[in-house]
């Protein structure tokens, strides 16, 4: 018991950093992931493809395209570099374990969600309208996100759904700074791409 205490105590800035650095990749990821929103001309160019992916026939096609492989693989890799140098420099090994883990979690969470090891993928049963939740972020609850990109419920989260509820409260502030907003093309999202129930 003393040893189990004593083993628990010493991994705790380990264990903080894969926590930490997993959480901060989350951040990034959610913030990037609304300005896309917000953007209609780089939503075009480089998301939309994901929201038709998940949305599409399963026909054999696969899991994901070489663009959205490589977006994803870069920013894994590079966030692994950048948390081995913090690693090396601190002699904490957390910070290269959880830029690893959030790399894995990233490409399964979306293999799953096409059916991956499944029967029936996600998208085949569509998920009920998720609850402004403040948990985590479900699979089911990013399914949504793909059929639904336009919610005003947001769903942009990957890991924690508290993400979106902030970014829910700080929307009638944040919007002002996004690329849309600039370009005073908010309007033709809410005509044209307006919430799908
Ligand atoms: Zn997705
Ligand atoms: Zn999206």
């Amino acid at each position: 018991m003393i040893l189990a205490a004593w083993s628990f105590t010493a991994w705790l800035p380990e264990l903080a950093a894969v926590l930490g650095v997993f959480f901060v990749a989350d951040l990034v990821y959610v913030i990037d992931h609304y300005f896309v929103h917000f953007n209609r001309d780089r939503y075009r160019q480089t998301h939309a493809r994901h929201h038709r992916r998940y949305n599409g026939a399963r026909g054999g096609q696969p899991q994901f395209d070489d663009f959205e492989l490589s977006t994803y693989n870069s920013a894994g890799f590079g966030l692994l570099i950048a948390m081995s140098v913090m690693s090396l420099f601190t002699g904490n090994v957390g910070f290269v374990l959880g830029a690893a883990l959030k790399w894995v979690h990233s490409l399964l969470f979306h293999l799953y969600q096409h059916g991956w090891w499944s029967d029936t993928a996600v998208r085949v049963k569509p998920p009920p309208r998720p609850r402004p939740s403040w948990g985590l972020a479900s699979a089911r609850y990013h399914a949504w996100h793909h059929s639904n990109p336009n919610d005003d419920r947001f769903t942009y989260a990957e890991s924690w759904a508290g993400f979106d509820r902030i970014l829910e409260m700080l929307h009638p502030w944040l919007v002002r700074f996004t690329a849309d907003a600039r370009k005073g093309r908010l309007h033709l999202l809410k005509q044209g791409q307006g919430r799908r129930p």
